[in-house]
C-alpha cells in the first residue's frame, strides 16, 4: 500500500483530533494512523472522561475555541456530555468515539487503525513517507507536512530529532492510571453520607445542582490503606466523577509507574497491578459509603491512561516558570490555564498552582510544537517540547485540541505557500486561527 496526503497524523487522541480536523476544514486531504481500534486516545481508550483546558481552572473564562467547540457541540447532539461542570466538561466515552467517527467521516478523513507508526524516511530535513505496521506487514503512506500527536514522540523518536523523558534531575515521572466506571450509586445516600460524616468525604455539585464529584478524605484513606482494605500506592488521589449519567461515576484513583514503557514485561505486571487497585478501590466503596451498597463494576479503561512518556524536543522548550509566571509570546498559538499536575509516586498527587491565581493563562509559543531540525513536522498534546513541569500543565485535552488545530493551520500555510515550518509568518498564522475560532 502506498497512498498519499496533504496532512498526515500520528495519534488520534484529542491533540490529533485537533488536527485532523482543522486540516480538512481548511481543505487538506488527511490521514490519521491510529494504533488501536478506535479515536480518542486517552479520552475513549484511557477513560479520561472530562475534558479540561477549555476554561481557566477558576471556570470563569474560556480561552480554548475553535475545533474543540465542534467537537463538543456534536458531542451534546449526541448525548455523550451535558456540558461544562465547573472548568471541566465531563463525557461518556463510546458517544465520543461516535462523534470523533461522524466528524471525521464528515470530513472524508481517512483513518488507520490497528496501525503502529514504527519508522520513517526523511530526506535533505523533510520527512517523506512514514510507515506503519498492520497485520498485513508494512504500510507506507507519503506526506506534505507530518503531525506527531502520538502522545510518545514517536514520530521525534524514530527521526533521531532528540527527546525528552521524566524530569531528568531527580529522575520523576507521572504515574499512570486506570480508570474505571460504577454504576448504581445511590446518590442521596451519598449526599447523607457527606452530611454525616464531613471528614470521611467531600462532595461537589454541578450548577444544576446534580452530585458531580465524590472525594475520599485522608482520614479515610489513610486508614484504610494502613490497615490494608484498601490496596492503593498513596492516599491523596482524585477519587470520583459523575459522567453526566445519574448514578454513573469514574474512578481514577489506581496510580502505577509504567515509566519504563518501552518494557512490555514491567507494562504487563503494572497494569495487572492496577486492576488489582480497581477491584480493591471498588470494594472499599461498597463497604465505607453509603449509596454504594448496591454498587457494581461497568468496565475498566481498555488501555493505560498515560500522563507523560517522552517529549519531542522542538524549536523551543516551554519552561515551567513560564507556565508559572503566565508568559506572553509573540508566536503564541494556544492558551492554557491549567495548573502543574504532578502525579508522583513518592509524593502522591500535587498541584503547583500559577502566580498569577486560578483565572490566569499563559501562552504556548508556535516553536515548541515545531520539531527541531525538520522542516515538515510538528508535534502536538501531551509530547509538545516542554520541561517536565510545563508539560504536566499543557498536557490537558483541551489544549491538545487547540495546539492541534495550529499546527494544522501553519501546514496548509506551507502547503500552499511551499514554505517550510518556521519560514511561515506568524501574524498571518495567528489571524487565520482567529477567524477560525481559536482563542489567542
Ligand atoms: C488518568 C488520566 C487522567 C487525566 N485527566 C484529565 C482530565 O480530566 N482532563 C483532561 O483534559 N486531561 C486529562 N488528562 C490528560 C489528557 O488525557 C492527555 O494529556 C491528553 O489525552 C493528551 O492528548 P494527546 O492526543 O496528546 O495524547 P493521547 O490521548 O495519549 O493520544 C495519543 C494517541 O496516539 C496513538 N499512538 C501512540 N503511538 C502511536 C504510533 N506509534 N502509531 C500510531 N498511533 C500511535 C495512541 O494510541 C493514542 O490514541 C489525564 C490523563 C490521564 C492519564
Amino acid at each position: 500500500m502506498n497512498s498519499n496526503y496533504n496532512v498526515v497524523v500520528v495519534g488520534g487522541g484529542p491533540a490529533g483530533i485537533g488536527a485532523a480536523f482543522s486540516a480538512a476544514k481548511l481543505g487538506l486531504s488527511t490521514a490519521i494512523i491510529e494504533r488501536h481500534n478506535m479515536l480518542g486516545g486517552n479520552w475513549t481508550a484511557g477513560y479520561v472522561l472530562s475534558i479540561l483546558g477549555i476554561y481557566t481552572y477558576s471556570g470563569k473564562t474560556k480561552i480554548v475555541g475553535g475545533i474543540a467547540d465542534d467537537v463538543i457541540e456534536q458531542l451534546k447532539k449526541n448525548k455523550g456530555t451535558n456540558g461544562k461542570v465547573g472548568n471541566f466538561i465531563p463525557f461518556r466515552p463510546d458517544e465520543m468515539k461516535l462523534t470523533l467517527n461522524e466528524i471525521t467521516e464528515k470530513l472524508n478523513i481517512k483513518s488507520y487503525y490497528s496501525a503502529l507508526v514504527n519508522s520513517v524516511d526523511i530526506e535533505d530535513n523533510v520527512i517523506k513517507s512514514i510507515e506503519f505496521i498492520g497485520k498485513n506487514g508494512a504500510n507506507k503512506i507519503n506526506g506534505d507536512v507530518f503531525i506527531d500527536a502520538s502522545g510518545d514522540a514517536d514520530l521525534a523518536y524514530i527521526s533521531h530529532t532528540g527527546v525528552m523523558i521524566g524530569n531528568g534531575r531527580e529522575k520523576i515521572h507521572q504515574e499512570a492510571t486506570l480508570p474505571f466506571r460504577i454504576a448504581n450509586i445511590d446518590e442521596s445516600k451519598v449526599i447523607k453520607h457527606a452530611n454525616e460524616y464531613p471528614d470521611e468525604i467531600t462532595i461537589t455539585f454541578d450548577d444544576q445542582g446534580k452530585l458531580s464529584r465524590i472525594r475520599i478524605l485522608q482520614k479515610l484513606a489513610v486508614k484504610a490503606i494502613k490497615e490494608k482494605n484498601l490496596y492503593l500506592p498513596h492516599s491523596n488521589n482524585e477519587f470520583l466523577f459523575n459522567t453526566c449519567k445519574q448514578g454513573e461515576f469514574v474512578c481514577n484513583a489506581t496510580h502505577v509507574n509504567v515509566t519504563n514503557f518501552a518494557d512490555s514485561k514491567i507494562i504487563a505486571e503494572e497494569i495487572e497491578n492496577a486492576r488489582k487497585q480497581v477491584l480493591s478501590s471498588l470494594n472499599f466503596l461498597i463497604k465505607n459509603i453509603e449509596g454504594f451498597e448496591n454498587a457494581y463494576l461497568i468496565d475498566s479503561a481498555p488501555y493505560i491512561g498515560l500522563r507523560e512518556t517522552r517529549r519531542a524536543i522542538g524549536e523551543y522548550i516551554l519552561k515551567k516558570e513560564e507556565v508559572l509566571n503566565n508568559a506572553r509570546f509573540d508566536d503564541k498559538i494556544a492558551r492554557c490555564g491549567h495548573p502543574i499536575e504532578i502525579h508522583d509516586s513518592k509524593k502522591g498527587v500535587y498541584y503547583i498552582h500559577s502566580n498569577k491565581g486560578d483565572d490566569s493563562y499563559y501562552e504556548i509559543p508556535y516553536r515548541a510544537i515545531v520539531i527541531k531540525d525538520i522542516k515538515n513536522a510538528f508535534v502536538i498534546g501531551r509530547c509538545l517540547s516542554a520541561e517536565f513541569e510545563a508539560q504536566a500543565s499543557a498536557r490537558v485535552s483541551g489544549t491538545a485540541m487547540a495546539m492541534g488545530q495550529a499546527a494544522a493551520t501553519a501546514a496548509y500555510l506551507m502547503i500552499k505557500q511551499n514554505k517550510s515550518a518556521l519560514e511561515i509568518n506568524i501574524n498571518e498564522l495567528q489571524k487565520l486561527l482567529k477567524k477560525n475560532g481559536a482563542i489567542l
